[in-house]
């Protein structure tokens, strides 16, 4: 009775649909083996469409768009970036790469996503101390959630949940500091009808492996202003000046996407309604088979007006109601061949970012503390998530 009985359950493997092989043969069959094409063209268009953003680049990674989102909100040495601390390391990192430094702000109970109420103590506190403001606000949408959903609340009442996007706009702009949206968890989720990545001056999402869609890697950039854009296919593809001798002027990347990775892209982006929807199941699933556990609660709530594409489902243990940690779970999981994981450790726990500023700390830690990500991939059926959930039970 060991772990090769079983096939592993992964936390959220990349799900093809039937379409995607017709992209790629046919940019093999014409020689679009490049990083330029007509599946790039395309690519760009559905997202532009799904999103109803005036403008996308498609690049390489979302790490890749975040650094050049970074770049168009002049993000320079010396600046900071607020940013918030409970998120994948790839959010801060490229404000390190244009030679900035984060400001970490906590995250409110609810949604777990950046508090509004410490964003605006961060900003007065560096009024107060006459520092410089801020060259750029950075807000994330962790697993896929936004803010607010009636149906869902009945469900998640007691867990709280997204991004309070209007009142941390009202706080950026009263500073007139701008906003880029790492959406990168977050592709078809919205706020008040509205598709995530299009509320920020610039907005960022990734088809990473394990995203709600993939390419195998890639990112993609979108804003409503048409010149950004074209700034950001400049960067992207070494800063080539208008010349036939390859003449240089500033600093470029090589960040584009391939014309056959977006000929995936494009196959995936027909499944999007439908990724988000499965997605959505599985959480409901969970919620239904497990909320009588003692000390199990799910999150974060989505409240009304938010909609979520529940990338992951995410659990909170609480340690007064019951003896299993998150520790303990993930490794009796693994026993049973189904992967788990940690919510993201806070950045202003990670060795790399130890003296950065960091405006409150207990929620995000809490949260890391207590919780745990199941496996949510939309390919999972009925008798997955049994297993799954068998796992947990016997491990209560
Ligand atoms: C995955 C992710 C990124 C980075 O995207 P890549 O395509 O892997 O570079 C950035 N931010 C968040 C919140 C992510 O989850």
């Amino acid at each position: 009775m060991r772990s090769q009985d079983y096939d592993r359950l992964y936390l959220s493997p990349p799900h093809l649909g039937r379409h995607e092989i017709n992209y790629l043969h046919k940019a093999l069959e014409d020689n679009w083996v490049a990083p330029v094409g007509p599946n790039l063209d395309g690519f760009e268009r559905d997202i532009c469409e799904f999103t109803e953003a005036q403008a996308c680049v498609a690049l390489s990674s979302g790490t890749a768009a975040i650094h050049l989102g970074l770049k168009l909100l002049e993000v320079e040495a010396g600046d900071e970036v607020l940013c918030p601390s409970f998120t994948f390391v790839a959010t801060a990192n490229p404000i390190v790469y244009c030679g900035g430094t984060p400001v970490f702000i906590d995250s409110e109970p609810d949604t777990w996503n950046m508090c509004p109420q410490r964003l605006r103590e961060a900003l007065q506190a560096r009024v107060a101390g006459g520092q410089r403001l801020p060259r750029a606000l950075i807000i994330v949408h962790l697993y896929g959630m936004p803010a607010r959903l009636d149906e869902l609340l009945a469900v998640a009442r007691e867990y709280g949940m997204p991004a309070r996007l209007d009142e941390l706009l009202a706080v950026a702009r009263e500073y007139g500091i701008p906003v880029l949206e790492d959406a990168a968890e977050a592709l078809g989720a919205r706020y008040k009808g509205q598709p995530l990545g299009t509320f920020g001056d610039v907005g960022v999402f990734s088809f990473n492996g394990n995203k709600i869609l993939t390419t195998s890697g890639g990112g993609a950039l979108v804003t409503n202003r048409p010149e950004w854009a074209a700034k950001v296919r400049f960067w992207a593809t070494q800063a080539r000046d208008q010349a036939a001798h390859y003449q240089h002027s500033e600093l470029g990347y090589n960040y584009r996407l391939s014309n056959l990775l977006a000929g995936i892209g494009r196959g995936q982006m027909e499944l999007l309604e439908d990724r988000v929807k499965k997605r959505r199941e599985i959480y409901l699933w969970y919620c239904d088979k497990l909320r009588h556990l003692p000390g199990l609660a799910f999150g974060p709530a989505e409240p009304a007006g938010s909609r979520s594409n529940r990338w992951l489902t995410t659990i909170l243990l609480d340690a007064e109601q019951t003896a299993v940690t998150p520790e303990h779970l993930r490794l009796h999981l693994e026993t049973r061949n189904i992967e788990s994981r940690p919510l993201w450790k806070p950045l202003h726990l990670q060795p790399l970012f130890a003296d950065t500023p960091m405006y409150g700390s207990a929620v995000c830690e809490n949260l890391f503390t207590r919780g745990l990500c199941l496996p949510s991939g939309s390919a999972m059926t009925e008798g997955d998530l049994r297993r799954v959930a068998d796992a947990i039970e016997e491990a209560f």
